[in-house]
């Protein structure tokens, strides 16, 4: 495809988000001479395609205006399709007071989980005219099925991924830290061509790997025992999201047994997904495994999550989750078991829902690697 072409492409699909974007404000309530604050910069970028860590985004009914700084002004000019990108010394919630109070704006939608508490503040001091109203989730509504062009970055980024996994498992060593086995996925992650690790990449090992969130140390990796590698890139403003366990050396029937509860957990979600399906069965299936197996009790977080431009986005797959699964929704099946002063177990696919089940989005193996 062209550049030209491409941008075409963006610029159809970023004014089909903002039209849908507009009609749900109209179901909320808000009117033509309403507005509508996007603050959120993963919204900011699903709505116009700006990437920029600072801005703000003004939704009206027939236009919509990106305010930013003189940092990004010449990045928002390259990115940004289907908005004004405004142009000022000025600061740039300066200029967008003036021009709500210049455009006489009686009501101004904000999202209620996203704006900060300081800048919500600021409008209701800053606006005496207008009616300051929080609204929740419309964006977020909006990203949670996948456009097939979202679907397809998501993909690639889901085999970067799995490549970079291949590629470190291939030459990593017992003699390492855990910290230089997670440097080593970074490492391959920007080598193959990403932008960057989706978030700080986790290596646990021995008794470590029981914190479901542990932190690579600048220790020896434990011969012998369950390591957990938990990572993901960032490709093309999209995320993936992969964990395996795998071990240097053997481990004992104990680890094998947590391993074995875990993969069967992990295949028994998988095997609820499909379009219709409440999350929270998907999260029950898994769960119920673990019961049986006796690690009902270590398991203490969600199966799975959404993920896009940001690596945790609705739906949320967990106990009581009424969100249905719907064909386009990209989401994480990641039970664990974590059993203190033994070890964890973690085993992560990125899949994609479709009517009759689901796309394995992550390639690689998912039994016990041994190294
Ligand atoms: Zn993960
Ligand atoms: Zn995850």
């Amino acid at each position: 495809m062209t550049t030209q072409h491409q941008a075409r492409v963006e610029l159809v699909s970023f004014k089909k988000r903002v039209r849908k974007l507009r009609l749900d404000l109209a179901k909320a309530g808000f009117e033509g001479s309403d507005r509508f604050l996007v603050s959120a910069g993963s919204n900011i970028q699903y709505l116009c395609g700006f990437a920029g860590s600072y801005g703000f985004l003004i939704i009206s009914a027939d236009r919509a205006k990106l305010y930013t700084d003189g940092r990004y002004t010449a990045q928002a000019k390259a990115q940004a399709r289907g908005v004004d990108v405004c142009e000022s010394t000025q600061s740039p919630l300066d200029l967008l007071f003036s021009d709500l109070h210049e455009e006489q704006v009686c009501r101004l939608a904000v999202e209620e989980n996203r704006i900060s508490h300081a800048l919500y503040r600021t409008l209701r001091r800053k606006l005496r005219q207008t009616r300051v109203e929080p609204v929740d989730g419309l964006v977020e509504k909006l990203r949670l099925v996948k456009t097939p062009d979202e679907i397809e970055k998501i993909r690639l980024a889901a085999r970067l991924n799995s490549r970079a996994f291949d590629n470190v498992c291939s030459r990593a060593r017992v003699e390492w830290t855990e910290a230089r086995l997670a440097a080593e996925l970074d490492f391959e992650f920007r080598s193959l061509g990403a932008e960057g690790p989706a978030f700080e990449t986790i290596v646990a090992s021995g008794p470590h790997s029981a914190l479901p969130h542990a932190r690579a140390r600048s220790e020896r990796i434990v011969p012998n025992s369950l390591v957990v590698l938990d990572h993901g890139a960032i490709l093309d403003g999209y995320n993936s999201d992969m964990t395996r366990t795998i071990c240097f050396g053997r481990v004992g029937s104990e680890k094998r047994r947590i391993f074995r509860a875990v993969r069967e957990a992990q295949k028994a979600a998988v095997d609820q997904v499909r379009s219709g399906v409440k999350a929270a069965t998907v999260d029950q299936a898994a769960r119920k495994v673990l019961a049986d197996f006796g690690y009902g009790d270590v398991f203490p977080h969600a199966t799975g999550h959404g993920v896009g431009l940001e690596i945790h986005e609705q739906p949320r797959v967990g106990a009581g989750e009424k969100t249905r699964l719907a064909s386009g929704m990209v989401i994480t099946i990641e039970p664990g078991a974590y059993v203190e002063g033994v070890g964890g177990v973690r085993i992560e696919d990125l899949l994609l829902v479709t009517k009759t089940g689901c796309e394995l989005l992550s390639r690689t193996p998912r039994q016990l690697r041994t190294l």
